[in-house]
């Protein structure tokens, strides 16, 4: 077989740095719902490791939801437009939603989905992200109430984030020089 050569994003944010804040964002959100059901939605395909792990440490009956966005343009130029690519299955009506996102960059993904879900009348709807990127925020008034890391303008992969599809399945948070 010939020797494939598999490029390594240099190591940003540690498997161990993720696990333990992860756990913190639990507790934190542990605390707030008490036994309450939550309603956790996944924002395919970048929160998959992210909720995986966060709900396994909430302790309140959970119920999971997946949704896909992807915003019009094309592979380099973004127009700022979102588009919903798959919906939840469940109604949000009455219940306390959650939404997870891998990473707030220009944050117009989540202040779409928050203006979208919004109207279904959930009893609460509040929002969670892993990374959140404060020099790229272009929304206006978005609150994120559960952010893991703030990081610099730079373009991360691993733990559910890719680049061309590749590097989702890294332990790590990365990044490409
Ligand atoms: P937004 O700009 O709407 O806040 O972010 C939209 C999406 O862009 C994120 O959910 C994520 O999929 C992608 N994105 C933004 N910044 C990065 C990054 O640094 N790395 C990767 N892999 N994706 C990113």
């Amino acid at each position: 077989m010939s020797e494939v050569k598999y490029y390594e994003p240099k190591v940003y944010l540690s498997e161990v740095e993720i696990k333990a804040r992860v756990l913190e964002l639990a507790d934190e959100i542990n605390e707030l719902y008490g036994e309450e059901e939550l309603t956790v939605i996944c924002t395919l395909k970048g929160s998959i490791i992210f909720f995986t792990d966060l709900i396994r440490h909430l302790k309140m009956p959970v119920l999971c939801e997946f949704l896909g966005t992807s915003s019009y343009g094309n592979q380099t130029a973004s127009t700022g437009e979102i588009k919903m690519t798959m919906d939840v299955t469940e109604p949000l009506i009455g219940r306390h939603v959650l939404i997870v996102e891998d990473i707030v960059d220009t944050g117009l993904t989540l202040k779409y989905l928050l203006e979208h879900l919004k109207v279904r009348n959930p009893l609460s709807i509040r929002t969670a992200a892993l990374l959140f990127k404060p020099e790229a925020l272009k929304a206006k008034d978005l609150e994120i109430n559960y952010v893991g890391f703030e990081i610099p303008n730079k373009f991360v992969v691993g733990y559910g984030l890719d680049y061309a599809q590749k590097f989702r399945a890294l332990p790590y948070i990365g990044v490409i020089e």
